[in-house]
């Protein structure tokens, strides 16, 4: 019925090993007739008939043992549920992951994510629908994630991310999506359901340096977080409660300074490098609050976006920026004010429209308004991404590629998103051109940023050193305290006559 695959090594099985050797069995390849390679459990036993000596051989087809075999093993591995790594597989990761940090010197976090009262779901719509819920919320979570990080299930209603190569900021953005991903309810058999969760995190080195002390202290963290109220997240360091308390009183601050319009626009000047002048202005929002004081926007912006304050923030910077336009323009057609855009509005359904409107309110034409779109926009969501940059383009708005080198942007998003400029981040530029690294990174961004069609401005470069050696590297424009910090309007305007002029 079968021919034997492994002829030779059946050949030799037959001469050594099964002289003595009576009964046993081994597992072979067989081929079927169709050419499927298969395995075979082969047993061979020697009969002596009348002084000569027979072998008899029985053959098995395992291949059915052997589905079930890898059956169990992924079973082992993977909740059944949501098909989600287990608590097994994840300590497996997590311990690889503490050795690769040690190794290469590098910050690993583990976010616990516990669901908040779950129990009752289950308790009041039965297990299934309280399945259901888990598999849609596993989802949910996972789309807020990089392929690299893993998502695990380790009980009931608990949830364990593990991010490597990562620093505490980009732990508190993906901590913020993830709670965020949560917001909308889940619908189930038209009943709506809502879910919020409770969040804590630990990092290697500074948190444990080990699996065990890793993993109770984002346990910590995370009922830190649901006994601060639940539907938020805490880090296992214990001033990040102070932290909480401060981002409340940041958004309720912000609702007020909204109302009252009580911030500033400052314009830092972008010089191209080609022929020395001054081409546009980045837009930065300042405000410095009565009870807070100055609060930095790379504080309050992310408070902003995940309260969804942002919005009529963005409007105002908007509003503000066309007026300074009109000031602008009386000296100089070309050009143009980069406003910066959060990465979570673009999600907003109307963002372009609410985008769109306030300018053309404002009497501006979108062709001097450039929008600053920073890299970490891109990772989720993109076919929406994608239609809305293109719409923005095509009635006439400038689209720049913010903080570029610190996400995780594909090649071929950018390229197909069609971005005219894209922008160095600082981190590169600051220590130009005296570290190996930059320089081998900034070079090769600036040529790839070129064969992509787009023009290239370095930000944050502070001395002449740098802005040389950007100059002969190719980079058409700097934006950097070299130049010029950011500034009033009244001292911009000046500046900007003086520079051109010389
Ligand atoms: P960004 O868009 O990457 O802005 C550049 C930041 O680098 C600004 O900080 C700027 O002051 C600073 N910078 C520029 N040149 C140099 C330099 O040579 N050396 C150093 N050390 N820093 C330099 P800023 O104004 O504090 O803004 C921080 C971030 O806050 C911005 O990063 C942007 O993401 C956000 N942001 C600021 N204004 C707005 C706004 O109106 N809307 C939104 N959505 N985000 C804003
Ligand atoms: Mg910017
Ligand atoms: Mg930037």
């Amino acid at each position: 019925k079968y021919s034997l695959h492994h002829d030779q090594y059946l050949k030799n099985y037959l001469s050594t090993e099964v002289k003595n050797i009576i009964g046993i069995g081994r597992e072979v390849q067989g081929k079927r007739k169709n050419g499927d390679v298969f395995p075979i459990d082969l047993a061979v036993s020697k009969i002596v008939v009348g002084g000569k000596v027979l072998l008899s051989g029985i053959i098995r087809d395992i291949t059915e043992n052997k589905q079930a075999q890898e059956r169990i093993q992924k079973l082992a591995f993977k909740d059944t549920l949501t098909e989600l790594p287990n608590r097994q597989l994840l300590l497996d990761r997590v311990g690889h992951a503490i050795e690769n940090s040690k190794r290469y010197q590098y910050s690993t976090a583990l976010i616990f994510i516990d669901l908040d009262d779950f129990k009752i779901i289950n308790d009041s719509a039965g297990h299934m629908t309280g399945d259901r819920v888990l598999i849609e919320v596993a989802n949910r979570l996972q789309t807020r994630l990089r392929h690299s990080d893993t998502l695990a299930r380790i009980g009931g209603d608990e949830f364990v991310v593990l991010l490597e190569k990562v620093d505490q900021t980009i732990v508190l953005h993906t901590m913020e999506r993830l709670l965020q991903s949560l917001s909308d309810s889940i619908m189930i058999d038209e009943q709506k359901y809502f879910i919020s969760a409770s969040i804590g995190t630990a990092s290697y080195p500074q948190d444990g340096k080990d699996v065990a002390t890793l993993f109770s202290n984002a346990d910590t963290a995370m009922y830190t977080a649901k006994n601060a109220g639940k539907n938020r997240y805490s880090f296992f360091v214990a001033q990040m409660n102070e932290e909480v308390t401060r981002k409340h009183k940041i958004i309720q601050n912000l609702q007020s300074a909204i109302e009252k319009g009580s911030f500033t626009l400052v314009f830092q000047p972008q010089v191209s490098l080609e022929d020395n002048t001054v081409i546009g202005a980045e837009a930065l929002i300042r405000w410095t609050d009565e009870e807070l004081g100055f609060v930095s926007p790379a504080e309050f912006i992310p408070v902003a976006e995940s309260s969804g304050l942002i919005v009529p923030i963005t409007m105002w910077v908007i509003k503000t920026a066309c007026l300074a336009i009109k000031t602008i323009r009386n000296q100089e057609s070309e050009f143009k004010i980069a406003i910066n855009i959060s990465s979570l509005q673009i999600k907003e359904k109307k963002f372009v429209e609410i985008i769109h409107q306030t300018v053309i309110d404002s009497d501006i034409s979108p062709r001097q308004i450039e929008l600053e779109i920073t890299e970490g926009a891109l990772i989720d969501n993109i076919e929406d991404t994608i239609k809305k940059i293109q719409l923005l383009k095509s009635y006439g708005y400038r689209i720049a590629i913010d903080d570029f080198g610190t996400g995780y942007s594909s090649l071929s998003y950018v390229k197909q998103l069609g971005f005219e400029k894209l922008k160095i981040d600082q981190t590169f530029v600051r220590n130009l051109p005296n570290d190996e690294n930059d320089i081998g990174l900034t070079k090769s961004i600036i040529a790839m940023g070129k064969a992509l069609g787009m023009k290239i401005i370095a930000e944050g470069a502070e001395t002449k050193e740098s802005v040389a050696f950007l100059k002969e590297n190719g980079c058409d424009m700097v934006q950097g305290y070299y130049f010029s910090q950011p500034l009033s309007l009244e001292d911009f305007l000046q500046f900007f006559a003086e520079f051109n002029d010389t």
